[in-house]
């Protein structure tokens, strides 16, 4: 029993030690586009935690093998991808055929059901809300075919050893997926983390000057608006509208900015959320259809958030407002609310199906001044990620290149006093 603990916790440390190395090289995103390089580091990392499993057996029955080589199999093509995982396979394949024995063949037979079946049950893992409970079915799932196998083919060998053994395996594949969802938390917080800094110094730099600038300007769009009123010279009339058009412009950019840098300015109440939408979508509506875009949006109950229900409507035009220009032609912007209890969130979904962002744009989106657009500011994101942050709340983007985006924004629902 003890060289059974001793060799189970040198498996499991295996395991546990390459995912925080990995980690630590390349960091665990969420939904992740890896690259062939990237895919290919991970199926070598998995490759050798499996071949070191293998290399330290946790029990060597008669001539069976068992280690925590599936475990490897199973997370690296859960999370990176079938390539990767076909790597860990081969490298598993080989080496047990070198081991060699009368079990070879079940040894085999066993790598490749978990690499079929962490195939099979990626997609559903990966856009699940709840990953433990999709490890759990796809342990019990493929657990049992592994045991029916062993259970045919290997002579029974010893009960107990069974249910130490599977109890282990999924201990340890849960765990690892446990820690690797928490390793991808804490990235994206450091990376957010990263990101505010850098719009500190942005607010802070614009705020020192935008004061100066703001009040001379005005002073300036007073002063064209009463002479164009008066004067008989037709150049000064003609164009004294773009003037004072170009001057709410820059003023509108300095407003924007300051709202970056004024922290603390937000009277948070309690909102229904839907009607902040429905608000939005109307005050749109017009804008949409003068650019041949139609705004859909279908009110699913009341759902309520602690906000300022200013800025949420600023931010929230903000995105459904990129939507619309994103789209050439005709288009349809989506808009709706689904609630995700598990996590007591509100879940926004604003999908255009305009010309989408590489995966290079999408990284810049939000940086101040990052702009496509001839009449851009490059501020909008950058406000509307405050604005939304400010509040508890979070925003991601996926976006694919023709096809369109989806901005998903979420708030904390706020269940007090409910109606
Ligand atoms: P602006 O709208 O003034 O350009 P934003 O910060 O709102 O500034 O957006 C920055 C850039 O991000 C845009 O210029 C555009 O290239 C890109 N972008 C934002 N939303 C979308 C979208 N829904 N579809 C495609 N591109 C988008
Ligand atoms: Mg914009």
């Amino acid at each position: 029993m003890i060289t059974l603990i001793k060799t189970l916790l040198v498996n499991i440390t295996i395991l546990f030690s390459l995912t925080y190395n990995a980690n630590i090289f390349f960091p665990f995103k969420v939904k992740q586009i890896l690259f062939l390089k990237h895919k290919i580091t991970y199926g070598l990392i998995g490759a050798f935690g499996a071949f070191l499993c293998m290399l330290y057996p946790i029990e060597k029955l008669g001539n069976t093998h068992f280690d925590l080589r599936m475990i490897a199999i199973l997370v690296v093509t859960l999370y990176a991808g079938w390539i990767s995982g076909s790597l860990v396979l081969l490298l598993v394949l080989i080496y047990r055929t070198i081991i060699g024995g009368p079990f070879v063949t079940i040894g085999l037979v066993v790598s490749i059901l978990a690499f079929i079946a962490a195939v099979v049950f990626r997609k559903l893992f990966l856009t699940s809300d709840s990953k433990l409970m999709w490890s759990s079915i796809i342990f019990t799932i493929y657990s049992t075919i592994y045991f029916v196998c062993i259970f045919i083919y290997v002579p029974i060998l010893n009960t107990a050893f069974y249910f130490v053994y599977f109890g282990i395996f999924y201990l340890t594949f849960v765990s690892m997926v446990f820690i690797i969802e928490h390793l991808i938390k804490t990235n994206k917080q450091i990376e957010e983390m990263m990101y505010l800094d850098k719009l500190n110094m942005a607010g802070q730099m614009a705020a020192s000057i935008a004061h100066e600038i703001r009040n001379p300007l005005t002073t300036v769009r007073g002063f064209i608006q009463h002479l164009a009123e008066d004067t008989k010279d037709k150049q000064f009339k003609r164009y004294s509208p773009l003037i004072l058009d170009e001057l709410d412009r820059t003023n509108k950019i300095i407003t924007d900015y300051l709202n970056v840098a004024r922290p603390g300015k937000y009277h948070l109440t309690r909102l229904n959320v839907d009607n902040v939408l429905h608000d939005c979508v109307e005050l749109l509506r017009p804008f949409a259809s003068y650019s041949n875009v139609s705004i859909s949006y279908h009110r699913a109950g009341r759902h309520w958030i602690n906000g300022d229900e200013q800025y949420l409507k600023q931010a929230i035009m903000n995105v459904i407002k990129n939507g619309i220009e994103a789209i050439e032609g005709q288009g349809d912007v989506k808009i709706e609310a689904k609630e995700n209890p598990s996590a007591n969130q509100i879940v926004v979904t604003i999908s255009d199906d305009g010309k989408g962002m590489t995966h290079e744009e999408l990284k810049k989106i939000g940086l101040p001044f990052y702009t496509t657009k001839s009449k851009g500011t490059g501020l909008g994101s950058m406000v509307t990620n405050k604005i939304i942050r400010e509040m508890d709340g979070m925003i991601e983007y996926e976006s694919e290149q023709e096809k369109g985006t989806k901005v998903k924004i979420s708030f904390p629902l706020d269940h007090k006093k409910l109606q």
